[in-house]
């Protein structure tokens, strides 16, 4: 075999483009096979790691050269001879034996360990063979530590059990009957069943190809045949571990118990213990839904997977934990079987964990996630995109991984969707998970997104190489970049990196200088658009609204300071796409994708002089014809002849900051507006045929009963068509945050975006600002149908009635309820924001 290559520090032969030497073919995979079995304290002797190793075309003179050189860089102990003291009841087979460390340690425990299995194997098999007397029980399996010749001095015995399609759970319930009944319950586990059905294994990952490739055989011999012959992929990553044979499968014959289980009743039986069984498990385990994300458990009519530690995701990262550790010592990259040109960007925003939004039917393609993916093209990645906007759960990026092997994976959040900005810990949750996954798989994990920005230490911790500050673009070609050469990170702007020390252990997080932001954006790469499911985000728009409404992003940042508003990402310079380049999106979109609408995501849109005028004229020259929703400020759009352009442009909506109709509070929060200006430009916009849409914000600390009232007759006044209602969030990096730190409750994110949770002590408690905002919502409603029944606006006159039907009793008790609510005393917060705020 001729694929030795010299372990030196210099580039590797194969992939001249490395800094850094990449170990040979032959030395990574025995490094992958021994850092596995080290997670187990397991040295292994050369015919066992040629038995576990990856490789299809591995003789015994490479293995044992390559185990030389990794024994010369000290990468491996070797012990040749085990002295009778360490192997007294000679169990072990003859050595030399090797390991990552401690050699004599591992091996004297090893043979501790073996001689417990040797020992304890007779009951393990019995056991197994009793579990056939359960009805439904098909075959029966050794898996874990047993199945590799050990047993730790806490081991138990893990079982795997194929049972009778349709009758899964009545055999799963009896199983755990029986063991309870067991004097020792913790020694047996059977957690994995499968029906026979069901025998093609999900989940592709070293951890599985080994599990399945040492099963035991113990009873029910021809339908674990099967479950090889339908597994052929375990085969392939590991082709020389000959599976186990069943050396005898004495037939079993059917328990009389399961004729009385057999008929239409007893499938009802199956289907209740499963839903009884989900429901106490969802009880005690909060986690449930992010545990079947991740694989860990499966609670389906074929398949009982109940692996509440989720062990085998983390034995994967530990595995890839001690590889890193090895490369850190040998100072050279190692194969872990993934593939280097592919790179998987990701989104993590998933809509379907925000029922609200999900309802709303409005998803956006993660416009930030397609610039990445762009941008990761342009470096030579061959690239795939992981939606989370439409995914169900993490499952499918779990699938991706495992399908695509990729050797980057960039979770990259989009952070043009102000939704991102509110870092809901459903989605925290999400993405350390996705993290997490995507490191225990062997990839380069790097992070982009508001809530990894303010808090790198988490992403970090849960295995994310390195998260990107600020804008992501130019960073991230930096970054990989360097991966692709092996270059250290630490020289590159605009990350918060792991710095490795010693064995894989990881220092405190090092942040590198910001990097200045881009002023040229017309130089970005389009978005990735070809990467996105258009056709399911069509179906959904059409569906609840009719038209079709796509994303894009002319500016970046925004100059204003409003002190709670967080621009984790592009902060407060503002850059801005020429008019021309805007265009020729819009244009090619409507082409490719045709959608109705455009969402501009700017936070402010068109605040450079003569953008919007030179905007509204390419438009018109080009006759495009399309509607677009923007967001911009009383003050900017008031000026000169800019709303006349927008319109001319196509403008359908304008959301605007109006946040308080009471000015002490605009002041408060430094807006810069004035509650003059915002009565001045709603009929002004209506007036030119367009819809105003007001951000409204109660809470903020100094608000008084009078103030939200001024808030209530100024959109019950101007009564725009859209309000959008929340409470003041303390989100990190913004001067507001900064004010509330110190009254801030251990709750400082929202679950999701209609929480509405107060997390500092306000003037009223949290449950009256969710009353206040349904009261709003439904005054506004209220006002607007008397405004159609007087004339003096469009709509349905016998709509409107029925409107002020419904309302008066709700709004009536709404409006005591609000009203009989006392202010809280807490004064010390409220009065120092207040002066803070005075004093801005
Ligand atoms: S104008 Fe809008 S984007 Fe700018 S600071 Fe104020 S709230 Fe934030």
């Amino acid at each position: 075999m001729n694929n030795m290559l010299p372990l030196t520090r210099r580039p590797a032969n194969d992939d001249p483009g490395l800094s850094v030497p990449m170990a040979g073919r032959v030395e990574s995979a025995i490094l992958r096979v021994l850092a596995y079995h080290d997670l187990f304290c397991h040295p292994l002797t050369a015919p066992e790691i040629q038995h576990w190793i990856d490789l299809a075309d591995m003789d015994m003179s490479a293995l044992n050269a390559g185990l030389n050189q990794l024994a010369a860089l000290g990468l491996v102990q070797r012990l040749d001879a085990v002295h009778p003291t360490a192997d007294p009841r000679n169990v072990l087979p003859s050595g030399p034996f090797f390991a990552l460390a401690d050699i004599h340690v591992r091996v004297a425990r090893r043979a501790d360990c073996a001689a417990r299995a040797r020992e304890v194997m007779p009951e393990a098999l019995a056991m197994g063979r009793n579990l056939m007397r359960i009805p439904f029980v098909r075959a029966v399996g050794i898996s874990g530590s047993l199945s590799k010749g050990v047993m730790a001095p806490d081991g138990d015995f893990d079982y795997f059990v194929i049972a009778q399609p349709g009758r899964l759970w009545i055999a799963r319930t009896l199983i755990q009957w029986k063991v309870h009944r067991l004097p020792n319950p913790d020694l047996l586990c059977a957690n994995y069943l499968v029906d026979a059905d069901t025998l093609n294994l999900p989940l592709r990952d070293p951890f599985t190809a080994v599990e399945t490739a040492s099963m035991i055989p113990v009873a029910g011999g021809a339908l674990l045949d099967e479950l090889r012959r339908r597994n052929k992929w375990v085969a392939t990553v590991r082709p020389a571990a000959t599976p186990v044979q069943p050396a005898e499968t004495p037939a079993f014959p059917r328990p009389v118990a399961e004729t009385l289980f057999a008929g239409p009743l007893g499938g009802l039986i199956d289907r209740a213990l499963l839903h009884l069984t989900r429901y106490w498990v969802r009880r005690k385990v909060p986690a449930l839904p992010a545990l079947e994300a991740r694989g860990a458990m499966q609670m389906t009519r074929h398949v009982a997977k109940l692996h509440t530690r989720d062990w085998r995701n983390r034995i994967l990262r530990s595995y890839q934990d001690t590889l890193d550790g090895l490369e850190n010592k040998g100072g050279m990259l190692i194969d872990r079987g993934v593939d280097r040109s592919r790179l998987l960007v990701a989104s993590a925003f998933f809509y379907r964990f925000d029922e609200k939004q999900w309802r709303a039917g409005q998803p956006y393609p993660p416009l930030g996630t397609l610039y990445a993916a762009a941008v990761a093209r342009q470096a030579g990645y061959n690239v795939s995109l992981f939606d989370a906007g439409l995914a169900e759960n993490e499952r499918g990026f779990v699938d991706l991984v495992d399908r695509e092997r990729p050797g980057t994976v960039v979770i990259y959040e989009d952070g043009f969707n102000y939704l991102t900005k509110m870092c809901l810990t459903r989605m925290r949750e999400a993405a350390l998970g996705m993290v997490s996954l995507a490191r225990a798989r062997g990839a380069k994990v790097l992070v982009s997104s508001s809530d990894a920005a303010d808090h790198a230490d988490l992403y970090l911790a849960a295995g994310a190489h390195a998260v990107i500050k600020g804008e992501g673009e130019a960073t991230l070609r930096a970054v990989l970049d360097a991966l692709q050469t092996g270059q250290p990170l630490d020289g590159i702007d605009g990350i918060i990196h792991a710095q490795p020390v010693g064995d894989g252990q990881l220092a405190t997080a090092v942040a590198t200088p910001r990097r200045p932001v881009l002023r040229d954006l017309d130089a970005l790469p389009r978005p990735a658009w070809d990467l996105v499911d258009m056709e399911a985000y069509r179906r959904i728009w059409r569906q609840a609204h009719g038209r079709f409404s796509l994303n894009i992003s002319t500016t970046r940042g925004c100059p204003f300071s409003c002190n709670w508003c967080a621009k984790p990402i592009y902060g407060s310079r503002y850059n801005s796409r020429s008019p021309e380049s805007v265009v020729d999106e819009i244009a090619d979109l409507i082409t490719v994708y045709q959608p109705d609408h455009f969402w501009i995501t700017d936070d402010i849109f068109g605040l450079k002089p003569g953008w919007i005028q030179r905007f509204a004229e390419l438009v018109q020259q080009r006759g495009l014809r399309f509607s677009y929703t923007i967001q911009s400020r009383a003050d900017l759009l008031g000026k000169g002849d800019t709303l006349e352009a927008l319109a001319a442009s196509g403008l359908d909506t304008v959301w605007i900051g109006a946040e308080s109709g009471s000015q002490r509070i605009l002041d408060a929060m430094d807006k810069g507006i004035t509650r003059a200006q915002i009565d001045t430009l709603v009929p002004r916009i209506r007036a030119l045929g367009m819809r105003s849409a007001f951000f409204l914000q109660f809470g903020y600390p100094g608000e008084t009963r009078a103030d939200i009232d001024r808030t209530i007759a100024m959109v019950t006044g101007l009564l725009p068509d859209q309000i959008g209602i929340s409470v003041s969030y303390p989100l990190p990096g913004t001067v507001f945050h900064e004010r509330m730190r110190a009254a801030l409750g251990e709750k400082t994110n929202w679950t999701h975006s209609d929480d509405l949770d107060l997390m500092f002590p306000g003037a009223y408690r949290p449950n009256f600002y969710r009353h206040l905002h349904r009261h709003v919502h439904r005054r506004v409603a209220w006002a607007r149908a008397v405004k159609v029944l007087r004339g003096d606006a469009h709509g349905g006159r016998l709509r409107a009635l029925s409107v002020l039907v419904r309302q008066a009793l709700p709004l009536a008790l709404g409006a005591l309820r609000l009203r009989l609510e006392k202010p809280r005393g807490d004064a010390p917060v409220m009065a120092a924001a207040e002066t803070a705020g005075a004093a801005s």
